[in-house]
């Protein structure tokens, strides 16, 4: 298969939460002279559940233009410092997953290995009392940057993620991007036509015969996968035997208050529930796999355990979970739920339609290019941003301790991807974070994540003892002590959202 050798127009199927983010992106990144059209069904509609983000976002909507307060307004928003998981590691147990650093550098190694070393000598307090990000979180505080920096090598400000309305930011970012000269043609495709020769996507065919010409597709129709999977044909890589969640139940209530700054993640006996807080309402939703529990018990469950009364009936979502071999073939990239799918447990699926974009306009080929380089590139970076995602998803599960439940006994038996398990026994072993590359997730993410889900290294990186035991402890009670002082000062979560960017009433 051959592309077009220069791409004057570029046609996006699907307007959800990939389509527009796509067109904005885009139509920011790429020359112009290049004309972008996206198609879409209000019949079909959007998926509309993806609501938790990653800091990474604030990079996206910085890029685009979109100013944050503005934004927070538009998507009945809140802030979000990290997840809280809890019963992962048993009944009553909890950890966060807290955004930014942990502690504050020292010397040659990382900080979690000067606290393993003081927590061996019984000389440390939690992990987290170190981290500024999680104690706003634990005590419902949140303001962009502290009213005095809180001290030398520490950071001036929270780092922070959103919690919003999907259907909402999808109209956000279509009013910007119809602002900016895409077109938006609404209308159910019928037909992908393709060039008999190489393959190419040519034209999408809509209902009533119209054509929506193009030189570059991007794929953004959600499950359906129309162009990738469906016309080029792309192959599914199931990744269901270590995450085999495959059915999910979303459903709105009626908002917490106060606002919490995180994302809840409570794990149940097939699976685990998800709780975020809007201004205007709270997203709750089961994820669940369909082979330990049926439907009916699923949404009990859920409604269940909502903290307020539901505001509609829960809608089911299956998936399986997994990525399309080549996000980029022919003259199609997808993005979004049409390139794969991992479940919500990191909030990782709207940061990849992000990277995804990103990559693209990088690699997007030049006037004349044959664009092969391109898109091998591209195939292969995607490729391992999903399989290091999924690794940090399955080690949610494979470190579990719940025992006697027969889906968490089945996942602490699997084994882990090899890529997975080596980064657990270099923990194991001395406390080591591996990361490669550009790889997502940060060393303190990591390292959260191991000790929450209670994997104890062995010993301390030998570099966390040249300091004395008694300098360590005074520089974790120092650090314990600036931590707590500037978190007092901040202001709640709450109050903050009405001071700046309180959205309207509903
Ligand atoms: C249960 C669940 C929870 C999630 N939670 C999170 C989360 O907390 N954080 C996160 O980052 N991500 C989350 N996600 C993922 C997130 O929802 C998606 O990544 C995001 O919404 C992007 O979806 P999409 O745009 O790819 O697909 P969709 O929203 O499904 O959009 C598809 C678009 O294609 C159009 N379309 C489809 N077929 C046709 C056709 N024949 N003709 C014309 N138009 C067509 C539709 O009209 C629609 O506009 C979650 C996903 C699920 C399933």
């Amino acid at each position: 298969m051959t592309e077009a050798p220069h791409i004057q127009s570029i046609v996006i199927a699907g307007g959800g939460t990939a389509g527009w983010m796509a067109a904005a992106a885009l139509r920011q990144g790429l020359p112009s002279s290049i004309s972008i059209t996206l198609v879409e069904s209000e019949a079909i509609g959007i998926v509309g559940v993806g609501e938790a983000t990653i800091p990474q976002i604030r990079l996206f909507n910085a890029v685009v233009g979109l100013d944050e307060d503005a934004f927070i307004r538009a998507t009945q928003a809140t802030f979000k410092l990290g997840i809280e998981f809890s019963g992962w590691s048993g009944p009553g147990s909890r950890y966060l997953h807290a955004f930014g650093p942990l502690g504050r550098p020292l010397g040659m190694t990382g900080f979690h290995q000067y606290w393993l070393a003081a927590r061996a000598g019984g000389e440390a307090g939690s992990l987290w009392d170190y981290s500024l990000t999680a104690q706003a979180a634990a005590r419902g505080r949140f303001a962009r940057t502290f009213p005095a920096p809180p001290g030398p090598g520490l950071p001036a400000g929270l780092a922070h993620a959103f919690h919003f309305d999907a259907a909402l930011f999808a109209a956000h970012l279509r009013a910007v991007c119809e602002l900016r000269g895409v077109v938006r043609q609404e209308g159910v495709i019928r037909a992908v036509r393709q060039d008999a020769a190489s393959g190419a996507i040519t034209a999408l065919t809509l209902e009533g015969g119209r054509d929506i010409v193009g030189d570059f597709f991007i794929d953004c129709t959600g499950f359906r996968s129309l162009l990738l999977g469906g016309a080029l044909g792309a192959a599914f890589e199931d990744w269901s035997h270590w995450l085999p969640c495959d059915r999910a139940l979303a459903v709105p209530s009626g908002s917490e208050r106060p606002l919490k700054p995180y994302t809840m993640a409570m794990a149940h006996d097939a699976g685990w529930q998800w709780r975020i807080p809007l201004q205007h309402r709270t997203g709750n939703g089961l994820v669940y796999a369909s082979a330990f529990l049926d439907d009916d018990t699923a949404a009990q469950r859920l409604l269940a355990n909502l903290p307020g009364p539901a505001l509609a009936d829960p809608r089911p979502l299956r998936f399986t979970t997994g990525r399309r071999r080549e996000a980029w073939r022919a003259n199609c990239v997808a993005l979004g739920l049409a390139a794969g799918f991992m479940e919500p447990l990191e909030s990782t699926s709207i940061h990849l339609i992000q990277s995804g974009v990103q990559r693209l306009i990088d690699l997007f080929p030049a006037p004349g290019a044959t664009g092969h380089a391109e898109r091998a590139a591209y195939n292969r970076l995607t490729e391992r941003e999903y399989v290091r995602i999924r690794d940090f998803l399955i080690l949610h599960y494979w470190a579990n301790a719940r025992h006697g439940e027969a889906f968490w006994d089945a996942r602490r038996v699997l084994d882990p991807p090899g890529t997975l398990a080596e980064k657990i026994a270099l923990f194991e072993e001395g406390g080591r974070v591996l990361r490669e590359e550009e790889e997502l997730f940060t060393e303190p993410g990591w390292v959260q994540v191991f000790v929450g889900q209670g994997i104890e290294p062995a010993r301390a990186s030998t570099l966390a003892h040249i300091i004395t035991p008694q300098q360590r402890a005074g520089y974790l009670a120092d650090l314990a002590r600036i931590t707590a002082r500037a978190v007092e000062a901040l202001p709640a979560h709450e109050a903050f959202i009405a001071r700046h960017c309180a959205a309207p009433a509903v």
